[in-house]
């Protein structure tokens, strides 16, 4: 059975804890532990998959095409292991799982309530796979003392409880204020958190605390005393200049000893963090810069891309050099000539979405990368915006365009050169769907294979011809304008095994030109940067070169 770590947070939001999870992970892997991340996320949706990017940062989506927070992107940057649909539950979902059994008549005619019912099945969904793991880190999304949070914690309380002796551990996040007219780091907002905690019945063994500054003996020593807790196990977590310093500034910081002798494990294994060390290195020694555009909708919340950012911060470390993303509201090109915005940059990634809101925008970005032979990067909607340009510009298709548009729009409008998937293939299965389907997780959802064509770009990029990425999408490029497109310059360099749905499209004439109907964000991490963002980042050092 696993040990399980618990991770909760308190006094604001937005501290870290899903980083601070998973930079633990990674400390626990270094040290020869197998782990596993799992995020129980309080708010009422089911999950996050219909909530807008401004609203929650990125869905993530997993190898069993589950649509999650974004946290889970986190776990997997850092530890390396593929997440699954059993990672992540929200209230929404515990509660619709109630709710279905409560109609089967599966709690046979009791009243259902929050405790046990729902705590029952919170406790249940944390022990799924536990067997198969050294350590179980479960993160409770929100704050202590938020509402929706309350079933979470007393779960937690009774599971902890349920558990042998020393088999769970909760590590509590807080914040120390710094007061710059006193020069003072304050320690009662952490201490009230605490109290909070222990309130319902929950004892921390390990404090988080985010903090400007490092925390002086004596307020340590005052935080251990009031909260109850070692002083060794009152772990400062200063700001980093980059996340992936993390994991070697917790471990300075004495967070996995913390974690260790909280479940009484000594001596422990010594901890092999060459690794970090060297992606340290490259993200603090970079021998140069690049500045990359990401014409998108959702620009102003950088965290609506955050798996995106993230992997080309890998695609820097593989080229050893800073990657600088410009960040441009795609909507600004619908109104001014993109030139002036782009000619200095040295490649150009236009990211997925959804809807039609700044889409001519993307169109124009990819025809400038097009014609002016600029690295260019479509990925998802990207994809589909760079083939409506081609079919514009040089195909003939005056009026080019995605049905999902239209149907939005509740007119026709365009010719329909992306269209609605209306059946697929997953395993050895046929999926079908209508427009008039529900939202919530209907999309071709989660890890599908393509194949390569032999002696593409991409297939020398990736170095084989069969790949599985992860997709979420509901639209797809319409096969039939293959050879318009190949007319054109562009050939589809990657398809679906039944060779019905394009998965990528390039231009071989071109310095560096691909559209994936994928999401290989999502698979990229820091010690193994995914080849299309690496060579995506060597293409642009390459641009960089010459403007
Ligand atoms: N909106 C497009 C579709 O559903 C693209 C989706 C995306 O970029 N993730 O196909």
């Amino acid at each position: 059975m696993a040990r399980f770590i618990f991770i909760t947070g308190g006094v604001v939001s937005s501290l870290g804890k899903g980083l601070t999870a998973a930079a633990l992970g990674a400390l626990l892997q270094a040290r020869g532990y197998s782990v596993r991340l799992r995020k129980l996320d309080p708010y009422l949706n089911v999950d996050p998959g219909t909530m807008s990017p401004f609203e929650h940062g990125e869905v993530y989506v997993t190898d069993d095409g589950a649509e999650t927070d974004l946290d889970l992107g986190h776990y997997e940057r850092f530890t390396g292991v593929a997440a699954r649909r059993t990672d992540s539950i929200s209230a929404g979902r515990i509660y619709q799982n109630v709710l279905e059994k409560e109609r089967r008549g599966e709690y046979l005619g009791k009243t259902i309530q929050v405790i046990p019912h729902v705590t029952d099945e919170i406790k249940d969904f944390i022990r799924i796979g536990a067997d198969e793991t050294d350590f179980m880190l479960c993160e409770i999304g929100g704050t202590v003392g938020d509402i929706e949070g309350l079933p979470f914690f007393e779960a937690i309380r009774q599971f902890i409880q349920e558990q042998p002796r020393g088999g769970c551990v909760l590590m509590h996040l807080t914040l120390l204020p710094f007061i710059a007219a006193s020069g003072e780091l304050k320690t009662k907002p952490t201490q009230h958190s605490v109290k909070e905690l222990r309130s319902i019945g929950l004892m921390p063994d390990v404090l988080v605390c985010r903090t400007e500054h490092p925390i002086p003996d004596r307020e340590r020593d005052k935080i251990a005393l009031f909260c109850n807790v070692r002083p060794e196990a009152v772990v400062p977590a200063l700001d980093l200049k980059s996340i992936y310093q993390a994991p070697i500034a917790f471990h300075a910081a004495g967070l996995d000893r913390a974690i260790l002798d909280a479940f009484r494990i000594s001596p422990a294994p010594r901890p092999d963090l060459a690794r970090w060390e060297r992606v340290v290195d490259a993200i603090e020694h970079p021998d140069g810069e690049v500045r990359i555009a990401i014409v998108g909708k959702y620009t102003r919340l950088e965290d609506a891309y955050k798996s995106i950012a993230e992997a080309l911060t890998h695609g820097g470390i593989a080229n050893r050099v800073r990657v600088r993303a410009e960040w441009i509201d795609a909507e600004i090109f619908e109104r001014e000539d993109p030139a002036p915005w782009l000619e200095n940059l040295h490649a150009i990634l236009v990211p997925g979405g959804f809807g039609e809101r700044g889409t001519e925008g993307m169109i124009r970005a990819a025809g400038f990368a097009r014609e002016r032979r600029v690295p260019f990067f479509g990925i998802c909607l990207g994809m589909q915006m760079a083939v409506i340009e081609a079919l514009r510009s040089l195909g003939g298709i005056a009026n080019a365009g995605s049905e999902e548009f239209d149907v939005e729009a509740g007119q026709k409008r365009f010719e329909h050169v992306i269209y609605h998937m209306k059946e697929w293939v997953a395993g050895n299965q046929t999926v079908q769907r209508r427009l008039t389907d529900a939202k919530g997780g209907t999309m071709r959802l989660g890890a599908y294979p393509a194949v390569l064509a032999p002696g593409s770009r991409v297939a020398r990029i990736y170095g084989t011809t069969t790949i599985s990425e992860r997709h979420r999408h509901r639209y797809e490029v319409d096969i039939r304008h293959r050879q318009t497109l190949e007319e054109c310059g562009l050939v589809f360099s990657g398809l679906s095994p039944d060779g019905r749905l394009p998965e990528i499209v390039e231009i071989p004439d071109h310095p560096w030109f691909i559209g994936v109907q994928f999401h290989p964000e999502l698979k990229s991490r820091p010690l193994q940067p995914h080849p299309l963002f690496a060579d995506f980042v060597r293409a642009a050092v390459e641009q960089s070169r010459l403007v």
